[in-house]
């Protein structure tokens, strides 16, 4: 088996590397940010848990590896100008949008998107970040001209994403979608298991085949969709494993990690079978008790972060074999968690 080297060295590659474990497929997370050589094989397959860095010594002898996968969905994903464009060319509706290419028409392009909406900065932005929500009537910022997108405000019922994989013969295989709560732009819990109407789950599938077939992209991508009257649209997506699929480590026979690496590592790539019902919660700048694991189905996994305010260091899954066990551990598990967790399993308990 190859060597599977991640760019990056955050907790997607620690939890691939734990995919990898039980093969001995060796998974090396290294961090591209530093001038270093590092000491790269021929056969080495290199991915990514992080979409770009600047080109440093160790950046650039990953990038320009023979073997480094998926640099051209990464070039179309990274920035959101060429993403969208990317979505529309491909015909896989998103929210409409403009670039905010001058600053003179900055307000007259974002009242063209209607009463509100989301400017993004093209680059960089993730759980939230580098995004602002405008308003008719709202000063707008220069910083916004060339450098922003915006889109207009979706005013979706609820959230949902798609995480498939494709591996180098064109094979794909898909989870069923996971619905996520999203606040302030982070993800804060994803449930996944429930029935999910067929049409949304074809069209997602559908799409996302367009966008990785057309990309020749091998591994795991998601696509995050806004539900808005029962119908899709895409809203971003996400090259690389995703907190989304996070569930996928106990709720499903192969997880999203373990699929990344067999399409990389040109293992087979079979149709995940999903166990029972999960949700995942997300633990944001805090830490763990050892007595929610007297719970059943409860599953820690902690990065082995520093804790510092809202950063994510952890997450929590929480697996069971039918809906109404599922309730009965979050509810029990609601009562172990700090007051302001309780909100992300009032959400969970709500989907159910
Ligand atoms: P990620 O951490 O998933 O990469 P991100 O920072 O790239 O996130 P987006 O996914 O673009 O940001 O937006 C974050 C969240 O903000 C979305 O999940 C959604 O809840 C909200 N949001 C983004 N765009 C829109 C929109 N056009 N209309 C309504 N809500 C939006
Ligand atoms: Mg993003
Ligand atoms: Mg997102």
């Amino acid at each position: 088996l190859p060597r599977i080297v991640v760019a990056g060295n955050g907790q997607l590659g620690q939890m691939l590397q734990q995919a990898g474990a039980p093969m001995q497929l060796k998974v090396m997370p290294v961090e591209p940010n530093q001038d270093i050589e590092v000491a790269l094989h021929a056969d080495d397959v290199i991915t990514v848990e992080v979409e770009h860095w600047p080109d440093t010594v160790t950046g650039l002898q990953l990038k320009n590896h023979p073997n480094f996968r998926n640099a051209s969905a990464l070039h179309a994903v990274i920035d959101r100008q060429r993403q969208k464009s990317l979505l529309d060319q491909l015909q896989v509706p998103t929210a409409p949008w403009v670039d905010l290419d001058s600053e003179a028409s900055l307000t007259e392009k974002l009242e063209s998107l209607g009463e509100r909406a989301v400017v993004k900065r093209r680059r960089g932005g993730y759980d939230g970040r580098g995004q602002w929500r405008w308003q008719r009537g709202d000063e707008v910022e220069a910083e916004w001209a060339e450098t922003c997108i915006a889109e207009a405000m979706i005013p979706f019922s609820h959230e949902v994403s798609l995480v498939g994989a494709r591996n180098a013969k064109g094979e794909k295989v898909f989870y069923p979608l996971t619905r996520n709560w999203h606040e302030n732009g982070i993800l804060r819990a994803s449930v996944a298991g429930l029935d999910v109407p067929q049409e949304q789950q074809d069209s997602a599938e559908e799409w996302l085949s367009r966008i990785m077939d057309d990309q020749n992209y091998i591994g795991v991508m998601a696509m995050e969709c806004f539900v808005v009257d029962g119908k899709l649209l895409v809203n971003e997506l996400a090259p690389r494993v995703h907190n989304s699929g996070h569930w996928t480590q106990e709720g499903a026979t192969i997880s999203q990690f373990e699929l990344h690496l067999r399409a990389l590592a040109e293992l087979p790539l079979i149709k995940p079978e999903i166990k029972g019902v999960s949700v995942m919660y997300n633990l944001l700048g805090r830490t763990w008790k050892t007595e929610w694991l007297g719970i059943d189905g409860v599953h820690v996994h902690w990065y082995g972060k520093s804790l510092r305010p809202g950063r994510k260091v952890g997450h929590v899954n929480i697996n069971r074999p039918t809906l109404a066990q599922l309730e009965e551990s979050l509810k029990a598990l609601k009562e172990l968690v700090d007051d302001e967790d309780r909100i992300a399993f009032d959400w969970s308990l709500e989907q159910l």
